[in-house]
């Protein structure tokens, strides 16, 4: 028998945190959980703990890690920590040997970073550390020959589609969307959507931050300038296409013309168990399609009028540097402004746009200056009222 695999879990109580120990639990005999890391909800942190066995965690948040502590409900054997700091030793624990990124937003970039250095593979759910540092990310991996694994759905199914062929074989990478909560909503009634109409998702289950993108594009923008990281393609060999069903999670277009696509149900747990297990292949923890009932796929090109959003990551993309990093924290905070009822559903795309014109963007930024651009790209689209 092999030892089982070694998995540090930063962002365990969350969407993807939850489907992890949901592929964690199918295959313990193959993967064992020594790390777990979560922002502030302590009592999920710690039965996670319990149940598993975990030996290290982290929570993010000062306040709760004390709240931890008072309550004594993680195990004796869990060392428990708090801070930034702790998150980047979780990330580079000696005994892991792959880490799931699954934090929301670009706090995960350092620890992804440490925990390349260190010579972990890495999964990689989350995309907006690749948005803010692809270029240092993809840098420090190759430099290191780390594994760098795609587990959001589009990167996965490409992944898997590219396994065996060299990239000069490749043409074109097609990414599909639902198109959202309101591909069927006439344009002028989105004017008047609502944060609680925006979190509802009609295929998955996530996060509230990334249904409202789902519902604006801004998350397939954010997937298209993680493809050109992951897979070093230009934007004009980038594509989208509108696919209801969520069922086909993305396209490889050949030079040939041939195209290959993967296909799972909607469901994060196929390309989180792929990653964790590869390149080992294990029956999945949840059933898959089933042809012996009928069905039928849709494509249709996505209408750029109404998702403004996805022209602005196409436009991002094209002027590069800091421009990505730009277009996802203005999406950010808009999306934040708009959960708390400040501005409105039509505003998201307008405050990107300003923040755009607004930040002047350095050649080749370091790190430094990308997380610099963050911040001042947050307080600027704070401030205007668009
Ligand atoms: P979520 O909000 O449900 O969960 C986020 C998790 O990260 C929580 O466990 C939270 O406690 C933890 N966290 C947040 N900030 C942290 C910090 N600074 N330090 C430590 N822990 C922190 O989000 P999610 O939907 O699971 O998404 C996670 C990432 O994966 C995002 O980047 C998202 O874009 C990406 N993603 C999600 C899905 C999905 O189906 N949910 C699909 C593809 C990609
Ligand atoms: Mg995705």
């Amino acid at each position: 028998m092999t030892t089982p695999k070694k998995v540090v879990l930063l962002g365990a109580t969350g969407s993807i945190g939850s489907s992890t120990l949901r592929v964690l639990r199918a295959h313990s005999d193959r993967l064992q959980l020594v790390g777990v890391a979560a922002q502030s909800r302590h009592n999920e942190l710690a039965a996670i703990c319990r149940e598993f066995d975990v030996s290290h965690a982290v929570l993010q948040d000062e306040k709760a890690y004390l709240r931890a502590l008072q309550a004594g409900h993680f195990p004796a054997t869990t060392q428990l920590s708090s801070g930034t700091e702790a998150l980047t030793e979780l990330a580079t624990l000696a005994e892991a040997d792959i880490v799931l990124v699954a934090v929301v937003g670009v706090a995960g970039l350092r620890p992804t970073l440490a925990a390349i250095e260190a010579g972990k593979d890495i999964a990689l759910a989350n995309k907006e550390l690749l948005v803010l540092g692809g270029a240092h990310v993809i840098k420090a991996a190759k430099r290191k020959g780390v594994r760098l694994l795609p587990t959001d759905s589009e990167h996965n199914a490409i992944f898997q589609c590219l396994q065996g062929y060299p990239s000069e074989q490749v043409d074109k990478l097609i990414l599909t969307a639902s198109g959202g909560q309101f591909r069927d909503t006439p344009e002028k009634e989105l004017a008047v959507v609502t944060p609680e109409m925006a979190t509802k998702h009609p295929n998955w289950s996530m996060g509230p931050k990334i249904t409202v993108d789902s519902a604006t594009m801004a998350n397939k923008g954010l997937e298209l300038i993680e493809a050109h990281w992951l897979f070093g393609l230009e934007p004009d060999h980038l594509e989208v296409v509108i696919h209801t069903q969520s069922l086909v999670h993305s396209f490889v277009q050949f030079i040939d013309g041939s195209i290959l696509a993967q296909v799972s149900p909607p469901d994060m747990t196929f390309a989180i168990q792929h990653c964790l297990l590869f390149p080992e292949r294990a029956p999945s923890v949840t059933p898959s399609i089933d042809f012996h009932k009928a069905f039928s796929l849709d494509f249709s090109p996505p209408e750029y009028a109404k998702y403004p959003c996805l022209q602005l990551a196409y436009n991002a993309l094209r002027i590069g540097d800091a421009a990505p990093a730009i277009f996802n924290a203005a999406n950010e905070v808009a999306v934040e402004r708009f959960l708390a009822k400040e501005i409105s559903y039509l505003d998201i795309p307008k405050l990107i746009e300003y923040s755009l014109t607004q930040i002047v963007s350095p050649l080749s930024p370091s790190l430094d200056q990308l997380f610099q651009i963050d911040t001042e790209t947050r307080d600027v689209a704070q401030a205007h009222n668009p």
